[in-house]
């Protein structure tokens, strides 16, 4: 078996320059993320409130630290002093509690609005109608705490490539649409959160800015 610096290295060596590699660390010991940060990986993502608190409390304060799992409002709190990107908010009512916790803490976070584009149920996210509702209404312009920093997605767990690809290229076309109706003077509206370990090569052909990228850096997964 590889080790973890060995994974990311070839990972970057694989990917364009111009893509970031956000390395999730769920589930993973606090030693294997060092192992990582030590070759030069800052940027990592976790998919639960308390164990992301939890690393970023004993772990090195440079590192940036990305959130994406599904996120309870109640929630925010907790991680609103220090997460720089939320990859997963899915409702207006989630902006607005991070826009307010952000404001407590006098400080910005980074969101992306995450789509639905899967052909499976248990996936999370805005259709693109109710994320052109939202952009549009009277609250969305109030927020000044947050930066909407680009769009998120999960395509279907599936051998099939094609599917895959036209998830993936239809997220892009969200991006593309958002960025020239809403955002085509915002710097900050650039992201493209797709693709993870088992796809993220179909997710760079699609457009890909932003991988995030678990088991091919830090093993499988086990959950006990
Ligand atoms: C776990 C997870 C990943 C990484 O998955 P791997 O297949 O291990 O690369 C990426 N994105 C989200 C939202 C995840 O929950």
């Amino acid at each position: 078996m590889s080790s973890v610096a060995e994974n990311i290295k070839a990972i970057r060596a694989e990917i364009p320059e111009t893509v970031k590699l956000i390395a999730v660390s769920k589930t993973k010991p606090a030693e294997a993320i060092v192992e990582a940060y030590q070759c030069g990986q800052k940027q990592f993502a976790e998919n639960k409130v308390q164990e992301l608190v939890a690393k970023y409390e004993k772990l090195p304060k440079d590192i940036e630290w990305h959130f994406i799992g599904h996120l309870q409002t109640n929630k925010v709190k907790y991680i609103a002093p220090f997460v720089h990107t939320i990859h997963s908010v899915e409702s207006q009512k989630l902006l607005s509690v991070i826009d307010k916790e952000a404001r407590k803490q006098n400080r910005s976070i980074h969101c992306l609005l995450q789509f639905y584009i899967a052909k499976e149920e248990t996936k999370f996210g805005f259709s693109f109608d109710e994320a052109v509702e939202m952009l549009k209404s009277q609250e969305f312009t109030q927020f000044q705490n947050i930066i909407i920093a680009g769009v998120m997605g999960m395509a279907t767990y599936t051998d099939d490539t094609d599917v895959i690809l036209n998830e993936f290229k239809t997220l892009a076309g969200y991006f593309h649409e958002l960025k020239n109706t809403f955002f085509l003077y915002s710097a900050d509206f650039k992201e493209l959160s797709m693709g993870m370990s088992g796809d993220y090569q179909i997710a760079i052909e699609a457009g890909s800015t932003m991988i995030r990228v678990g088991s091919s850096i830090f093993g499988e997964r086990v959950y006990l």
